[in-house]
This record gives C-alpha cells, structure tokens and sequence, in this order.
C-alpha cells in the first residue's frame, strides 16, 4: 500500500482520450500541486496504467478506436484490484438516458459532457478525490487497528506467562520457608547417627524421625510440581478452531432476514457451530440474563437502537461475552467506535464469508480466553500475595502466617522469640505538611532502610499504616531492646530528601519477647508489644520501650516483690516518689507562672541557674543541689501567695506587718508541708530568712547551724533581687550589688559563699563588673573576714 498516513501528498488521476488536444486541455483544467495526471491515449494503455499506478479517479473518453470506454470501464470492473476505482465519462455524444444507463452499467459513477465546464469539472473531481482521501485514511486506521489489536494480544501473551512466573515464583518461595524446616530435622538426625553409630535404638529413632521429615518434604515438593503443572498448561495457538472439542455457542444479533441467512449458510456446516438469533436489543439482554454464548455476532442497525447501545448495556451489566461487529460497507469509523467500546474486532458484512467468519471467531476466542486468564492469575495473585504494594515489605497477611510458625517453634523447642512494634512519629503531620505523595515516598525509603539493615534470621512486616513489624527469632527482650535502638538511632541519623525538603521522621518502638511476657498466642507477643509502644509514645516518642511484667501491678506480684526483700521495694517506692515530686515541681513551675507572670518565672530560673553554679563549686551531690533548687522554685511561688513583697517595704513596719514577717516561714513549710515527700526542700524553706550572724529569724541559727541549702538559697535569692527591678526600687547597678555582697558578708551572707560567688560572677560575666572592681571586692572582702577572724 502506498499511502498508509492520512494525508497525502499526491494522487493519481488517469485521464483517457484518444485525442492528444483534449489530454492537453484536461491537464490545464486540473491543474493542482497535489494532483498528478497520468495519460493514456486508448483503453489498452489506461489498463495497463492502471495497473502500474494507484489511480484515485478515471476520467475517460467514451468514443475511442479500438476498445472505447464502456468496454475499458467494464474490464476494470472485473478486475478485482482495480473495480472499485470511480470512473468519470467524458463525452460529447448524448445526453439521452440510454446512453447514460449504459455508462452506469459498466461502472461508470459520472458524467461530464463536452465542451467541458471548468467549474463543474473541478467540483466533480474534487468530491471524488475527497471520498478517495477519506478510503486511504480508514485503511490506513484498519491498519494501525490491525496492528495495535496484534500488539495487544502479544502483550497478553506476555504478561500471562509473568503473572504464571510470578505465581509460581512466589509460591515456591513461600515453600522454601516450608523446606527449610524439615531439612534442618533430617539433616539434624543424620548427624546425630553418625555421632552415635553402635547404637541401633536410637539410630532407629533417627531414622525414624528422618523418615518424617523426608515426607514432609516430598509434599513440599510436590505441592510445588502440581502448581507448575496446572499454572503451565496453556492452550496452543494453533489449534484449528474447527478441532475445538466442544460445541460453540454463537448469538447472531441481526434484524436483516437476509444478512443472518448468509450467516447461517456459512456456519450450518460447521458442526462445532452452534447458531442462535436475536433481533432486538431488548430480547438480547434478556436472553443474555438467562443463557450464555462463547460469542456474538453484532448487527450495527437494529430496530430499537444501535450496536453501540448493545454494547454499552453490557459493560454496565458487566457481561463479558465477546463481541464482534459486522458492519455495512465502509462503516470502518462505526467498527472503530464499537472497538473502543469493548468489541473485540469487526467484519464487513461484504467480505463475510466461510474462511473469513472462522477465522475471526477463532481470534476472538482466544483473545477472550486470554483475558480469562489474566483475570484469573491477577485474583489468584492477589489472594496469594505476600507481599505490601508499597514498600515490597511483606504484608500482613503473611506476617501472620510466619508469625504462628516462628511462635510454634518456639514453644516446641523452647527457644525465644522477640517482635518489635514500630510506629511513625507524628506522620499524620507529614502528610498534612507535605502531602501524601511526601508520606508514601518517605514510607517506602523507611522500608528499604529497615529491610536492608536486618539481620538475616528476622523479618521485617508492613503492619499497617505507618507501623511495622519485625520478628527476631532465638532473640531475647535484651537484644530486640538493642536492634530497637539501632533502629531509632537511625532513623534519628536519617535525612529523607524531598522535592527541596529534608525530613527529619522519629519512630516510636515497643518490643516483647516470648521468656519476658509468656504469651499465649503469637498474637499476644504482639498485644504486649503493642503495650510498650504504648508506653514509648507516652514517655515522649523517639525511644524503645520493653514489656515488662513487672511493671503491670498486680496484688499477686506485689507478693512477689516483697520476696525480693525491704530494700528493693524501698528503692521502687523511691522512684515513684520521685517520679511524682517531678510531676509536682512541674505543676507548681504552671502555678508560678500563671501567679507571678514572666517576671517572677525569670527570676527563679536565675536564681536556679546561681544555685547551680554554687553547687557546682562546692561539689554538692545532684541530689542535694535538686533540692535546694526545687526549694527556690516553691519559694518564690509562696513569697507571691504570701504577700512576701513586705519585706521589702522601705520605712517603718507596722506591728501587724512584723508578726506576717515572723511567720512567714511557717507558712511556707506548712505549704511545702503539703507535699510531704518535700523533707529537704522544707529546711531550706524554713531557713533561708536566718542571718549568718544570728540575727535572722525565725530561729536565730547561725553560721554552720543554718543548713547550707538554705544559706545557698539566701544568697542567690538576694542577688536575684538586687538584679531585678522592683517597685520600691529600681535595680541596683554591677558595683552596687558586689558592695552589697561583700558589706554583708559575715553578717547576712556566709562569708565563704560570698567569695566563692564572685568567682561566680567573674566566671561566668554574671554582672557587667571589670576585673578591677571584682579584685577589688575580693580584697575587701579578704580584709573582712581577716577582720572578723580577729
Ligand atoms: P503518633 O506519633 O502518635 O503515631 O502520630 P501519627 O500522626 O503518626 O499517628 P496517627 O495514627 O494519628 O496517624 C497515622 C497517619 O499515618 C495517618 C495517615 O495520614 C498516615 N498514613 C497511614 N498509612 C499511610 C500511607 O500508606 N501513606 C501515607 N502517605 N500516609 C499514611
Ligand atoms: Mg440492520
Ligand atoms: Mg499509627
Ligand atoms: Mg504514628
């Protein structure tokens, strides 16, 4: 074929005349860049013309020597190549019917009378070339249909014989996990005769157990040769369709008497051809409800719709059945249509005959039993899958299958088995910050990390959602602990680079082991895993967290604890308290906050912050240095609720005022009393108003009788004051504040806090004070204490 695109560049027209003038004046008149006249002077020349071009339109002379153009038009007619090219008579000898009748009968399409009119001539030509343009484009479409349904059927082919890879591929792999137990048994006996060969009882215990596992084995195997024999059986495309082995059942859809007689003429004689009819769409659907047919033959024109609605109707009732078309002649655009619209191919009524009928059947069947099959393979596919779309990890479906054989195993031999429940942090946040495409990319990389980092006896399990699993055989709590860590520290140590992004992502891990929770079911190891996830997600996320029974308080286990003696009770009671004086001190950091606002919430971190420093210096256990600080936190709170602020008054105190003062103390540590896990704390509290020199109140302790925390707590409490604006005064400058430190020292301060404070100072640029000014404190303070020494 010479034109397979839709647009063509050039056609041919064959121009026939026996007079050379009358071939000139037709060329002048056609004149186009995309037309090329080819001439012939006589009816033997334009056949052999015709034969050598491909000729898209005749114009021919009808009077001519020799053959004259009836005669030519009627042997091209009986040509079958060249019978369907129109012929245009050119003639100038009658318009009356009898002639004309004659060019019709011969094959002629038109007329064209002499003297020739230009305008008429183009305008006849033209339609002629343009129903030439349209032919070419519908063949050149059959042709690429051809092709493409060619393509398809390869393609089917093809991904068939995947899926059946696939299937047994998956299979197989599923069986050598099977395998690999009952020939670590039989390889296992083996060795076990060898050691001990003189003894025939138990070698025939041995043998006996090798004999076991031996047949375990073979049903392994075949289970796996079965599955490759039944998934292998494919049906040969060569097969003749008049060799089916069974009957085939073929609807003819058609209204026409006529046309479905030549159906029924072509396929009575085919004996494996069984014929049904129906006229109408309405009776077609019902009768599809009720019966069903390897095929239909589909007319386009029926009397209560077309072959397109047919069609429709049936993809909607999900009816499969194959369907071909028949259509009218060049009704190629409709065939296409119906192609699109589920039909498996089509066939021009004109070109229906025995061969061609069969052959089209046979196609389409197979092209249905394709289909068939790749349906099939994907469900069984799917059934069968082990494994999770997205991240390829196993899925859990399958992780509950190994689940329960690993968990039997275990029992049976009394080994460990250990799981880790991993769980995304906050991942609902990254989908919500960066969409689900971010989500699903950073869930597969995740799992490549994980499968690439396990060991080789665990496997790791797309659980869920954002959770996964892994199980760890011959493992205790003490070693998933250990890979629950790897594995958030990794993940920690992770960048996940997306579009500009580089997420950061936590993970929250709960582990359980068979010897430290003695589970029932290996669905129970999961549900105490699932606990301590629980637990991890509670302490903060980003951290492992074991199962421990231990940690479950039951009246029975408290039994038990106390057989483990006074002492290691007391040290659990300790860390409670000291779980929920935490969880007090914070309380109380919310009430500071809310009562005296930024600044008092200031203050006690700067106060806090001296203490520390202090500590630091006088090399005080972390213990203690807690409590004094905790003992400033509750004593700023307290000087707000008390109205402390007196103290501070300037001018005279009334007598009321002097009593509040005196008792201030106690009602601190009647507050602090509440808590009364706070021992440490109440001293300092009680203490921190005394004056090294005896002075102070409530008590009048001096010097070392006063606790130290408490002392530590006067002397950075008062520089925090010094340093802070208040509303009887203004803050007091640098020097101001290191006079002040020194001037007291030995009366209100502890003169060797006092030294070791401005060390502090110096240190950490506490004050904006030179070096000068700090040495010169220091000498003062050096002559002071030499001075109250003496
Ligand atoms: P938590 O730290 O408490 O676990 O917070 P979280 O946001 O991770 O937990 P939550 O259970 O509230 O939300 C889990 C989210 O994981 C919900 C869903 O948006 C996301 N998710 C689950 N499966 C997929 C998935 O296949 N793809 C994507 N992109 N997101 C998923
Ligand atoms: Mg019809
Ligand atoms: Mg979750
Ligand atoms: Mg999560």
């Amino acid at each position: 074929m010479k034109h397979e695109n839709s647009t063509i560049d050039c056609m041919n027209i064959l121009v026939v005349d026996d007079k050379p003038e009358n071939l000139f004046s037709l060329e002048i008149l056609l004149r186009k860049p995309d037309l090329n006249l080819v001439k012939a002077t006589s009816g033997e020349e334009a056949l052999r013309k015709v034969l050598k071009n491909e000729i898209a339109l005749i114009l021919m002379d009808v009077q001519m020597p020799g053959m004259n153009g009836y005669e030519t038009a009627e042997l091209l007619r009986s040509n079958f190549d060249t019978r369907y090219i129109p012929i245009i008579f050119v003639t100038a000898i009658s318009k009356e019917e009898k002639h004309v009748f004659k060019g019709y009968e011969s094959g002629a399409v038109d007329y064209l009378f002499k003297p020739l009119d230009p305008v008429i001539l183009n305008s006849k030509v033209s339609i002629f070339l343009d129903l030439y343009r349209q032919k070419k484009m519908v063949e050149a479409q059959n042709v690429k249909l051809n092709e493409a349904n060619k393509k398809i059927l390869e393609q089917q082919k093809a991904l068939i014989e995947e899926e059946r890879l696939k299937v047994v591929l998956q299979m197989a792999g599923a069986a050598a996990h099977e395998l690999s137990q009952p020939l670590m048994v039989l390889l296992g006996n083996i060795k076990l005769i060898e050691m001990d060969p003189d003894d025939p009882k138990k070698a025939l215990k041995y043998i006996s157990s090798i004999k076991d596992a031996g047949q375990k084995l073979s049903k392994i195997v075949k289970k796996i040769q079965i599955l490759d024999h039944v998934e292998t059986i494919s049906h040969d495309s060569r097969t003749q369709i008049l060799n089916l082995d069974r009957e085939i059942k073929v609807l003819s859809v058609e209204d026409d008497d006529a046309d479905f007689n030549r159906i029924v003429s072509i396929l009575e004689k085919e004996k494996v051809m069984c014929l049904f009819r129906e006229r109408t769409i309405k009776s077609t659907i019902e009768r599809l409800a009720r019966e069903s047919f390897d095929i239909i033959l589909l007319d386009f024109s029926l009397p209560d719709g077309t072959g397109l609605d047919l069609l429709r109707m049936m993809n909607l009732r999900k009816d499969a059945t194959p369907v071909i078309c028949l259509t009218g002649k060049g009704s190629e655009t409709i065939a296409t249509t119906m192609i699109r619209e589920g039909a498996y191919d089509y066939l021009a009524k004109a070109e229906t005959n025995r061969e061609t009928i069969l052959s089209i059947i046979k196609n389409t069947l197979d092209k249905y039993r394709l289909k068939q099959n790749i349906d099939t393979a994907m469900e069984k596919m799917a059934a069968m899958s082990t494994r999770d779309e997205l991240t390829g990890l196993y899925n859990r479906r399958y992780m509950n299958e190994l689940l329960e054989q690993e968990f039997n195993r275990a029992m049976r031999y009394d080994t460990n088995l250990s799981c880790l429940l991993m769980d995304l942090d906050l991942f609902k946040q990254v989908n919500d910050k960066y969409g689900h495409t971010c989500g699903d990319f950073v869930l597969k990389e995740f799992a490549v990390r994980l499968e690439q980092n396990r060991r080789g006896s665990d496997s790791v399990f797309r659980y869920g959602g954002e959770e996964f699993l892994m199980l760890l055989p011959q493992t205790d709590i003490h070693g998933a602990h250990k890979a629950g860590e790897a594995i958030c520290n990794h993940c920690r140590n992770v960048l996940y680079p997306f579009e500009t992004h580089q997420l950061n992502i936590t993970i929250s891990i709960g582990a359980a082991s068979i010897e430290s929770c003695r589970p029932s079911t290996g669905a129970d190891l999961i549900a105490f895993a699932d606990k301590a996830l629980y637990r991890a997600k509670a302490d903060g996320r980003n951290c492992v967290r074991i199962f421990e029974r231990e940690k479950e308080h039951t009246v029975l286990e408290t039994v038990t604890y106390g057989k483990k003696g006074i002492n290691y009770l007391k040290d659990q009671v300790a860390v409670i308290l000291e779980k929920t004086k935490q969880a007090s001190m914070r309380a109380l950091e919310l009430l500071i906050k809310e009562i005296g606002g930024d600044q008092l919430e200031n203050e006690t971190r700067q106060t806090i912050q001296y203490i520390h420093f202090l500590g630091h210096k006088l090399n005080l256990p972390q213990g203690i240095v807690q409590s004094i600080t905790q003992a400033a936190s509750m004593n700023g709170c307290f000087r707000i609720l008390l109205g402390e602020e007196i103290l501070m008054k300037s001018g005279e105190l009334t007598d009321t005022e002097k009593d509040i003062i005196e008792k201030l103390p106690y009602m601190k540590i009647e507050l602090a009393g509440l808590f009364d896990f706070f021992t440490n704390e109440k001293l300092v509290l009680l203490y921190n108003h005394e004056r090294y020199d005896g002075k102070g109140y409530p008590e009048g302790l001096k010097s070392n009788e006063i606790p130290l925390g408490a002392r530590i707590l006067s002397i950075t409490n008062a520089v925090t004051a010094m340093t802070s604006h208040r509303s009887y005064r203004s803050k007091l400058d640098p020097e101001a504040v290191l006079s002040e430190l020194v001037e007291n020292a030995g009366s209100q301060f502890d003169p060797i806090l006092v030294d070791l404070f401005i060390d502090i100072i110096a240190e950490n640029k506490i004050l904006m004070v030179s070096k000068q000014v700090l040495s010169r404190a220091k000498g003062k303070l050096e002559q002071s204490k030499i001075k109250g020494t003496k």
